[in-house]
């Protein structure tokens, strides 16, 4: 979605609401589709004695991946966040903001919010604080039931293999 915003760089006080649902179910990350509902985008873009900001508030619901058992889990996303735009950088050394530059007046506001939203997944996924995940040998879900993997013994040749080589 590209949002013409020239006039509201030429006039002070010049406003401009945000409100639309943005889809982002073909993005993915480490395999998955994270996005599978709309992102609902709400917002303001506002020129301030001169300086246009832009703050926004995301909502939607997450589907991400339990990092031990590989269950999809959702979350609930509902983040805010703001920027200052600029048509050209004039001073790079103020880092206080992230600038986001618009060329030639316009922003592309789903580019923008895929960004925001990208930083914003979390690394860590649990499905619940102390899921059991998958055994590594046989692959069952251990949080249904333990496998009969750990209670079997090793193999006496094997074991005496690896002790000879320790
Ligand atoms: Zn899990
Ligand atoms: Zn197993």
């Amino acid at each position: 979605m590209i949002l013409d915003l020239k006039s509201l760089f030429d006039l002070v006080g010049e406003s401009q609401e945000i409100a639309c649902d943005l889809d982002f179910s073909n993005e993915s990350l480490y395999g998955n589709a994270p996005f599978q509902q709309p992102v609902r985008v709400a917002g303001k873009i506002e020129n301030r004695a001169g300086v246009v900001k832009l703050v926004f508030s995301v909502k939607s619901v997450l589907s991400l991946q339990c990092d031990r058992c590989l269950k999809v889990v959702e979350r609930e996303l509902d983040k805010s966040f703001e920027h200052i735009l600029v048509t050209e950088l004039s001073n790079e050394d103020d880092e206080e903001y992230e600038y986001i530059v618009c060329a030639d007046g316009t922003l592309d506001l789903t580019e923008l919010v895929r960004t925001d939203l990208m930083l914003e997944l979390p690394t860590k996924v649990l499905c619940k604080e102390d899921c059991r995940g998958l055994c590594p040998k046989c692959g069952k879900d251990l949080n249904l039931g333990s496998c009969d993997c750990k209670t079997k013994d090793i193999d006496p040749r094997w074991q005496a293999l690896s002790d000879l080589f320790s």
